[in-house]
C-alpha cells in the first residue's frame, strides 16, 4: 500500500472531474503517478556538505512521464486561479517554473542572484543556515493586477520561499500560492510563508 496521502490524491483530480471522489482507476493512476514522482527522486548524502542530504531531482527531469506527471500534479490546485505568472527562483526553479507557466498559460519571472538581471531590481535578503542570501526581481516584472504563483524544486527552511513571497508583493501582485516538487516537513519551512497557500507533490 502506497504512503502518498489522500490530500495528494485528491488534488490530482482534473479541475473538471464530475466527482470529488476518484474511482479506484483515478485513483490508481494518481497513486502509480505519485510512486513514479518519488521513484525518480534520489539522495545523495554529504552534499554540498557534510550532514546535509541532497534531494536530486535530475533523475525526474530525465524521464519524461514523470515530469509530465509533476509538472500536472504542480499546478492542480492553482488551475482556476487565473495564475499570469510563475515565479520561479534561481536554479532549479527555472525548470519546474518555466515548465508550470507553460502549462497554466502563464509568463514567467526568474528571481536571480546578485548582478544576474540587467534591468533596474527589487531586492530582498534572508538568512541561510550560514551567512545570508539575496534574491533578486526585475521591477516591471510585475504589476498591482498580477496573479501569481512561486515555483521551486524543494522547500526546506523556508528562507528562499519567504524572499520570493516579500518580492512579489513588493509590487502589489496577489500571490495565489506557493507549489514545490519537496517539502522537508521536519524543517518547516511553509510556517514562513504565512497565510500562502503551500502546495508540495512529496514530502520527507
Ligand atoms: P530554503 O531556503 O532553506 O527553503 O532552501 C530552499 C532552496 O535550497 C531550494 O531552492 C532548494 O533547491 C535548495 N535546497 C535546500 N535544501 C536542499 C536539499 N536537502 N536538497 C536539495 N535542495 C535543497
Amino acid at each position: 500500500m502506497s504512503a502518498t496521502p489522500l490530500s495528494v490524491v485528491e488534488r490530482m483530480v482534473p479541475a473538471h472531474a464530475p466527482f470529488t471522489l476518484l474511482s479506484p482507476t483515478a485513483a490508481s493512476k494518481a497513486h502509480h503517478a505519485m510512486d513514479l514522482i518519488k521513484s525518480r527522486i534520489r539522495d545523495i548524502p554529504d552534499f554540498p556538505r557534510a550532514g546535509i542530504v541532497f534531494k536530486d531531482l535530475t533523475p525526474l527531469l530525465r524521464d519524461p512521464a514523470a515530469l509530465a506527471s509533476a509538472i500536472g500534479a504542480l499546478i492542480e490546485p492553482f488551475r482556476d486561479d487565473a495564475i499570469t505568472a510563475v515565479l520561479g527562483m534561481e536554479a532549479r526553479g527555472f525548470v519546474f517554473g518555466a515548465l508550470a507557466a507553460q502549462a497554466l498559460g502563464a509568463g514567467f519571472v526568474p528571481l536571480r542572484k546578485p548582478g544576474k538581471l540587467p534591468a533596474a531590481t527589487h531586492a530582498v535578503s534572508y538568512e541561510l543556515e550560514y551567512g545570508a542570501a539575496t534574491l533578486h526581481m526585475h521591477i516591471d516584472a510585475l504589476t498591482p493586477t498580477d496573479r501569481v504563483l512561486l515555483v521551486d524544486d524543494l522547500i526546506a527552511t523556508g528562507g528562499t520561499a519567504a524572499a520570493s513571497l516579500a518580492l512579489a508583493r513588493l509590487t502589489g501582485a496577489t500571490v495565489c500560492g506557493a507549489a514545490f516538487v519537496v517539502e522537508l516537513d521536519f524543517l518547516d519551512g511553509r510556517a514562513k510563508l504565512g497565510d500562502c497557500r503551500v502546495h508540495s507533490l512529496v514530502h520527507y
